[in-house]
């Protein structure tokens, strides 16, 4: 970089650590900030040497991106408690339906708005979520940088797969950014995933579902059994699909009939929620073809529902791009990224601090094609970032992942943000 080089930054955030996750952290480290953007980053000094504008002196402070939630359903932030853990996966389905059945457009609305709020004040900047109920997103302003995935289900109107999946696009092109979600393999028929496979490619959008999330989901496809397959046969879906293989190979059947319709571009712009259950002949076949799909696991729910270990280490040494997420409030506690990387830190002791962070940082921006933007802090990104406090003892993320409380301090597409009222009732 040129000594003398002066950038417009209109200010400069100084810290103690500057974490970019792009390169080791800077002690005694500034940012310059420049509109929306990241102008400039590297120690104080050299900051202040080359950049204007007003100094923001964190003192004893952390200074790193914001975090990115990968996988939540806002929808539901106002089921927090109401479903305790059921015996089966099948009846956790008819718990949280009968909860939905009671719910009102202007209830969405809230808990999604509350969602929102929560999640920003618990440092997420960016949020992939599913919504149940595009027609919504019109009516809702993010406060943070969100990807809508519209939440398709035609389990009970299979004949009507292009219908479901076309209304939503239409309501998803309100927002800026979205992609589309059919829900479960067994919630959304073949059609429906082609379907959205077509817009995909021509709309170059993300598409992301949940797979092989419990063992009655793998019951269900590999033996037609189970609690599941018995809860899906009584409400009329056509069981066909059962008996014939695991749920991954099922979803792998499914794109390889779509592949004449994928370009280069897009192969990779499927996040796969949860691949809990994934067996010893889904990885022979994952080992054997080079699809790499960026998968989103969600530590906290996975507890709460008790499934089989995420193999976290398969996954990772065949490449794929693991992210962390929260999942909705119908089985977790709150929105926070925090508590859900020591869960997984919890699960997984051997895994680096730092590897866990990128799980909410620079792998959730790349799953989200952002990684020039999104996700480090580094020059031409965004302005995203967020200060937690950090005396400089310990490692430094160790201090971030320990770190309980709302974050009181950011910066939002280069806006300040500070201890807002809701960040100051969450605190308490
Ligand atoms: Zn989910």
């Amino acid at each position: 970089m040129v000594a003398d080089r002066r950038y417009t930054s209109r200010m400069i955030v100084r810290a103690r650590t500057v974490v970019t996750m792009d390169g080791a952290p800077i002690e005694n480290g500034a940012v310059g900030v420049s509109q929306n953007r990241i102008a400039d980053v590297g120690k104080f000094d050299e900051i202040k040497r080359r950049n204007a504008g007003e100094i923001i002196d964190l003192g004893e402070q952390a200074l790193l991106p914001g975090l990115i939630n990968a996988h939540c359903h806002l929808d539901y932030t106002c089921l927090r408690r109401k479903i305790r853990p059921q015996k089966s996966f099948a009846d956790w389905i008819r718990a949280i339906n009968a909860e939905k059945a009671n719910l009102s457009a202007k209830e969405y609305l809230a808990s999604i708005n509350e969602g929102f709020a929560e999640a920003k004040g618990f440092g997420t900047t960016t949020i992939a979520n599913l919504t149940a109920f595009p027609e919504l997103i019109s009516r809702i302003t993010p406060p943070i940088r969100t990807w809508w995935f519209a939440e398709l289900i035609d389990v009970r109107v299979p004949d009507r797969a292009n219908e479901t999946v076309d209304r939503a696009v239409e309501s998803l092109k309100s927002a800026p950014n979205w992609g589309l979600a059919p829900h479960t393999l067994f919630t959304a028929s073949k059609n429906l995933y082609r379907r959205c496979e077509e817009i995909a490619l021509r709309e170059d959008i993300l598409l992301t579902t949940h797979l092989a999330e419990s063992l009655e989901e793998l019951e269900m496809f590999r033996d037609a059994s189970g609690p599941l397959y018995e809860f899906l046969k009584d409400i009329g879906r056509s069981m066909d699909d059962c008996g014939n293989g695991t749920p991954l190979e099922r979803f792998l059947t499914i794109r390889d009939s779509s592949a004449s319709l994928r370009s280069a571009r897009n192969d990779n712009n499927w996040l796969l929620a949860h691949l809990n259950e994934v067996t010893d002949s889904d990885f022979d076949l994952l080992e054997n073809s080079e699809r790499r799909f960026h998968v989103v696991h969600s530590p906290r729910s996975h507890d709460y529902f008790k499934h089989s270990r995420f193999p976290f280490e398969k996954l990772r040494t065949l490449g794929f791009n693991i992210c962390l997420g929260t999942d909705s409030l119908a089985s977790n506690e709150d929105l926070s990224l925090f508590p859900e990387m020591r869960a997984f830190q919890n699960e997984s002791p051997d895994v680096p601090p730092q590897e866990i962070l990128q799980m909410v940082t620079v792998n959730p921006a790349r799953a989200l094609r952002q990684q020039n933007a999104l996700g480090r802090i580094r020059r031409g990104c965004r302005a995203d970032l967020i200060s937690i406090p950090c005396d400089g003892t310990g490692d430094v993320f160790e201090e971030i992942i320990a770190f309980e409380k709302p974050v009181d301090w950011m910066l939002l597409d280069g806006k300040e943000k500070r201890n807002t009222p809701h960040a100051a009732k969450l605190w308490k």
